[in-house]
């Protein structure tokens, strides 16, 4: 059974009520779940899992991404069935860390595509750094520094970051993410859009603050050469 991922309509939603569908010795599905699994690019969540008086610790969060369950991994011993009520709890600095670096991660490659036609083919959101891989022509230290600094600028901005859910039909209108929107599966009918008020505009699946200003200062770490045309850029908050 697909677990509900109530992170989709809530990146701040720290605490919530489940019900446990089915125990795999220390792997926990739940029938819905705060916890964000390791996908689209960013790490897991951690935290517990609580019924009365016992505390399960949360070390790793897995998508089942053929059956769409999200699967979490305890430290140690699980004595739930299904069926028992948990309260799940993530550990907030942790995660509200991965959504500020995941909104910065949009803005560098948002910039890099406006302003240097720069093409983002992978990325890593970590909790310590992330880090993007660009194909770009001519591939020069500048073009990154500019790019970060751009990114600070819409830091700078307090730009809101809106989430919300559109038809596919609906998305295909939007110039820019019809891309995006023809790489979905067909049977995906709703695409969840992640709108950085006037720099980007994406579906995305994951958690991302609300604005722009919470991200605080990016500082570019280092770029790697990753082939004639190709970069790796790590950065920080
Ligand atoms: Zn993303």
């Amino acid at each position: 059974m697909q677990t509900k991922l109530l992170y989709l309509y809530d990146s701040y939603l720290r605490e919530f009520e489940a019900e446990v569908v089915k125990i795999e010795e220390n792997k926990v599905i739940l029938n819905q779940t705060a916890f964000h699994p390791l996908t689209g690019g960013v790490a897991n969540d951690t935290g517990y899992l609580l019924k009365d008086n016992e505390k399960y610790r949360v070390i790793d969060v897995k998508l089942n991404k053929e059956t769409g369950e999200v699967i979490h991994i305890i430290d140690g011993e699980v004595k739930l069935k299904p069926g028992d009520k948990v309260k799940g709890v993530i550990d907030w600095d942790r995660r509200y860390r991965l959504m500020k670096l995941h909104t910065a991660a949009h803005l560098i490659a948002a910039v890099l595509y406006r302003d240097y036609n720069a093409l983002i083919t992978g990325g890593h959101v970590d909790v310590e750094k992330a880090k993007e891989d660009f194909n770009l022509e001519k591939p020069d230290r500048r073009i990154f520094e500019d790019a970060v600094r751009k990114a600070n600028e819409a830091v700078k901005n307090k730009l809101p970051v809106k989430i919300y859910f559109l038809t596919r039909e609906e998305a295909m209108k939007i110039p820019g993410i019809v891309k995006l929107a023809e790489r979905m599966p067909p049977e995906v009918k709703k695409l969840r859009i992640v709108e950085i008020e006037g720099v980007d505009i994406q579906a995305d699946g994951g958690p991302h603050v609300k604005n722009t200003e919470e991200i605080g200062e990016i500082k570019l770490l280092k770029i790697e050469n990753k082939g004639r045309t190709k970069r790796r850029i790590y950065f920080t908050i």
